[in-house]
């Protein structure tokens, strides 16, 4: 299932890719009517929380203090595959997938499965060299025993 799913995200990703020029997420999000907004701090229910899609209106938030923090552990761990990218465009990228998968538009996913979907999308149309989920294992380590 995660392998359709990654598909998914991929092909969605390539309606918007012509001859081989990518758009930058942030003008895709213009041109659909999402409006993105920043703002320092996550909600303190979700701390850790980066970015996220609000349907009602369009909008996508970027959440600067754990965006910031994740920068800091890329060069701490000397990704240089992530430091290339732009980690806001990452993000508006990712939101995006979920505006265009608002209202089940291809079918009853589960979280999970838009999550791996949204990834993908990311990966593809940014020609990312890793995977966007590795952003998440990096901004959340898992605590050494
Ligand atoms: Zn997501």
């Amino acid at each position: 299932m995660a392998e359709d799913l990654a598909a998914l995200g991929r092909r969605v990703a390539q309606r918007f890719i012509v001859r081989g020029v990518r758009p930058k997420p942030s003008a895709l999000a213009e041109q659909m009517g999402v409006e993105l907004m920043q703002q320092e701090a996550p909600p303190p229910a979700q701390p850790r929380l980066r970015s996220e899609y609000r349907a009602a209106p369009p909008r996508i938030v970027l959440y600067c203090d754990p965006i910031n923090e994740l920068d800091a552990a890329i060069y701490a761990n000397q990704r240089f595959d992530m430091m290339r990218c732009d980690l806001l465009e990452v993000h508006v990228a990712h939101e995006l997938f979920h505006h265009i998968e608002f209202g089940q538009r291809f079918g009853a996913l589960t979280p999970d499965e838009v999550e791996a979907a949204a990834h993908a999308f990311a990966q593809a149309l940014l020609e990312l060299d890793f995977e966007p989920a590795e952003l998440s294992d990096l901004a959340a380590p898992e605590p050494h025993l």
